[in-house]
């Protein structure tokens, strides 16, 4: 019910602080994407914004839906000096999941001549679907290697180009991992996953460029109507899993003796400077560098299938941007600088022009905004903007969001009748998992177009090109 929120513009919408609450709840979407939301998601962004050291308020995003503590597209940013915590639901169970975008160099017309042989070829060189494992098997000492060292130590592999890793976040290598604080467990977990893609929600597709919204970002950004892109996304596998859940249970039993008290337990958490926080962000950290390598070593097998079937391609990276972390930046808060540890889960960071962090040739504009849709519908390259600062910390969007269950979805559509009504539209599914597919239908997911406009108008961050499947890997 809107009547419950201040209305601050049209597309943003604030619940008062009540109860424990230390800062507003801010729910940034249109009206009618608000009327559609899962009441959980204000009841959840409500209770994320009770945890200590929470500043200036907790967010939720145009496509947030309901998810483990923490909203799906949930932010939240915590002061350490102010007892601000670390939360492994904040960040999720798939830590650094993300989309990385590849030029091609290529026109739609290229592609539509040998589609179903580039289909097949990338389906039968990249790992996909629950469990699958890859090529590569990781030592232990070479695993410790990879979780320090995320695209860069892939690159060091041979694993892509030097060039690759200043179109990636943090450089390709997330400073500050402790490997040693990766259980057993979850290095057993990866030690076979390296280089594949999951399962479900994650796909490798082959886009063409269908609208351009700002020619002069678009331009910078090497973007034209007729042109192929190739978009990944996955994130760090059976490894973030696994860290999540550790971390999840012993934040949920240290929570009393670090005196939090939890309005719901999944909410579990650690004071930043606490040893479990600590250790929690060395292990997130490594994870992040699981999911960059794991992207990175995914690049270089959709090169090698593209050196074969259209040797004319030349695959350079745009950007690649995670979802599913927690982040140390400095925002500004009321005109002074200040040293946060930003959680987006299932939210894109969105630098606007003029960061330091950002690649050279970027700058000027602002970051790549990557945002998925859905296998049968468009998918949408943003820019980050400078007010993005003050309304999210610089945060936007990270797809449509989910609106119905993976349950719910399987018994509306079929696999086989989905991947058919698709090839008759031009869009080539291979997919181990026909039942994946039906939880995937296009149907499940709320309309990307509408939760896009929502983050432009709300100036998360500005549209700049609209792309649309040709061949789209599921796993
Ligand atoms: P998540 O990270 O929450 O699993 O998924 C991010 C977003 O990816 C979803 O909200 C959805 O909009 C989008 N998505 C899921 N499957 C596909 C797909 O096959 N292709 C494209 N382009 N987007 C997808
Ligand atoms: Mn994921
Ligand atoms: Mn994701």
């Amino acid at each position: 019910d809107p009547n419950r929120f201040t209305k601050l513009s049209d597309t943003a919408w604030q619940l008062e602080p009540t109860g424990k609450m230390r800062v507003p709840a801010i729910l940034y979407a249109s009206e009618a994407l608000l009327r559609e939301m899962d009441d959980k998601v204000a009841e959840q962004a409500t209770n994320v914004a009770t945890l200590p050291g929470i500043v200036q308020a907790s967010y939720a995003m145009p496509d947030a839906h309901w998810g483990y503590g923490f909203p799906i597209g949930g932010v939240a940013a915590f002061d350490a000096d102010a007892g601000g915590v670390v939360s492994a639901g904040g960040v999720g169970f798939d830590v650094s999941c993300g989309v990385r975008t590849l030029h091609t160099g290529l026109t739609r017309e290229a592609i539509e001549k040998i589609k179903p042989a580039l289909a097949d070829a990338l389906f039968e060189s990249i790992p996909a679907g629950l469990g699958s494992t890859g090529y590569i098997h990781l030592r232990d000492h070479q695993m410790t290697e990879m979780l320090a060292g995320g695209a860069v130590w892939a690159v060091q592999q041979g694993y892509g180009e030097a060039a690759d890793l200043e179109r990636i976040e943090e450089h390709g290598r997330m400073a500050g991992a402790d490997p040693h604080a990766v259980s057993e467990q979850a290095r057993k977990r990866q030690r076979n996953e390296m280089g594949t893609l999951g399962s479900g929600n994650h796909y490798l597709e082959v886009q063409h460029v269908t609208e351009i919204y700002d020619p002069a970002v678009a331009k910078v950004f090497g973007l034209a109507v007729g042109q192929v892109v190739v978009s990944i996304h996955c994130g760090s596998r059976g490894l973030g899993h696994q860290i999540g859940t550790e971390f999840l249970r012993e934040m949920a039993v240290a929570a009393n003796r670090h005196g939090i008290e939890l309005p719901d337990r999944e909410l579990a958490c650690a004071p930043i400077r606490s040893e479990l926080g600590e250790r929690y962000l060395g292990a997130m950290r490594s994870a992040i560098n699981c999911a960059l390598a794991n992207r990175q070593i995914l690049t270089h097998l959709t090169r090698r299938v593209f050196a074969k079937v259209l040797p004319e391609a030349r695959l350079d990276l745009l950007y690649d941007v995670s979802h599913n972390t927690c982040k140390v930046e400095t925002h500004s808060i009321d005109g002074s600088p200040r040293q946060l540890y930003v959680h987006r889960k299932g939210a894109t960071r969105a630098f606007g022009p003029g960061h330091p962090d950002l690649p050279d040739a970027l700058r000027p504009v602002g970051q790549p905004v990557l945002i998925g849709g859905s296998m049968g519908t468009a998918s949408y390259i943003l820019v980050g903007t400078n007010e993005g600062e003050r309304l999210s910390f610089n945060s936007a969007c990270h797809g449509a969001g989910r609106a119905m269950s993976r349950h719910a979805a399987t018994r509306q559509w079929r696999g086989r009748a989905l991947v058919d009504e698709l090839a008759g539209r031009g869009i080539l599914i291979r997919s181990p998992s026909l039942r994946g597919v039906a939880e995937e239908a296009p149907g499940a997911y709320k309309d990307v177009s509408e939760v896009v406009k929502a983050t432009h108008q709300a100036g998360l961050a500005r549209m700049v090109a609209r792309v649309e499947p040709l061949v789209c890997i599921k796993g």
